[in-house]
């Protein structure tokens, strides 16, 4: 199951406690799904859970009892015909053209959550977070994008909207403005799993990003280690490492035993310091390079 349908899942579990808050969710549902042919009212949706939640909001609020479809496509029809519609989209002030969000149904806090879960289980869709970071609703309705856009903002969230075939798209890459809208949505089981998966993501990404880092360092080390090589090959050859001068062909014979060796491996088996270590080495792949 995608995560987008977990999300929804979840959110269809919410207890429906208030009235209004019912309202304002089915508001949201109708705003960002539903279809008026013929004055009738259809709700389409791929989520039996979305379904099944309209039909119990529709319960709770008029006493109705809609009619579902499921067709062979997964898709589920829910219907209201004729007295139902006008009974519904009054009672939700959905009933004039064009479609606006009526202030007095998202007024409280509450409410305006419930108006998003509605718009989320109607229009919403949401990546995995393992696969990258995208939340988006889609509408038909032009003049209620900015009436959502003012719900939106009430929870500190601020998207991005296009124009996207004929409809409206609200859209957030954002994982922190992500997290915040599963969490006003009241999903917190899959705002959680969200998180986790953000996190291992970002540990990953640091443990990458360290570990390319200590390839780069070894790799130069072990340039110059073979170049410190060539230059003692070279010096013995021309006059025998013997008669470097003590420290040097100390330094020179720590480094044929030991060519894995870093520099403060070296100066450590020697006794001295690093810098010191690191001067007689220069000497010598200067010495190395003498014509001989
Ligand atoms: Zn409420």
């Amino acid at each position: 199951m995608s995560f987008a349908s977990d999300v929804k899942n979840e959110i269809c579990k919410t207890a429906i406690e208030e009235i209004c808050c019912a309202r304002a969710e089915l508001a949201g549902i109708v705003c960002f799904s539903a279809q008026t042919p013929g004055g009738g009212l259809r709700i389409n949706t791929e989520h039996h859970a979305v379904a099944e939640r309209v039909c119990a909001l529709a319960k709770r609020l008029y006493h109705l009892s809609l009619d579902v479809t499921a067709r062979e496509s997964g898709i589920y029809t829910i219907r209201a015909d004729g007295a139902e519609v006008i009974k519904i989209l009054r009672d939700m002030r959905l009933a004039g053209v064009p479609l606006r969000i009526d202030k007095s149904v998202t007024r409280s806090g509450c409410c305006k959550r419930a108006f998003m879960r509605g718009a989320f289980l109607g229009g919403g869709s949401v990546s995995a977070p393992r696969k990258g970071y995208h939340l988006e609703l889609v509408t038909g309705h032009y003049a209620l994008c900015g009436d959502f856009a003012a719900v939106l903002e009430y929870f500190g969230i601020a998207p991005k909207i296009i124009h996207r075939k004929g409809n409206y798209v609200f859209y957030i890459k954002d994982s922190a403005q992500i997290e915040d809208f599963l969490a006003a949505l009241g999903a917190h089981t899959q705002m959680m799993a969200f998180l986790n998966v953000k996190i291992e993501k970002e540990v990953r990404n640091v443990t990458n990003r360290r570990v390319n880092c200590e390839n780069a360092n070894a790799e130069k080390c072990a340039g110059a280690a073979v170049a410190q090589i060539f230059a003692i090959q070279a010096i013995d050859k021309k006059i025998g490492l013997e008669h470097l001068p003590p420290p040097l062909e100390a330094i020179a014979r720590a480094r044929l035993d030991d060519p894995e060796a870093s520099l403060a491996d070296l100066a450590r088996a020697l006794g001295i310091s690093k810098s010191g270590a690191n001067h007689r080495m220069r000497k010598i792949t200067l010495l190395g390079k003498e014509p001989g």
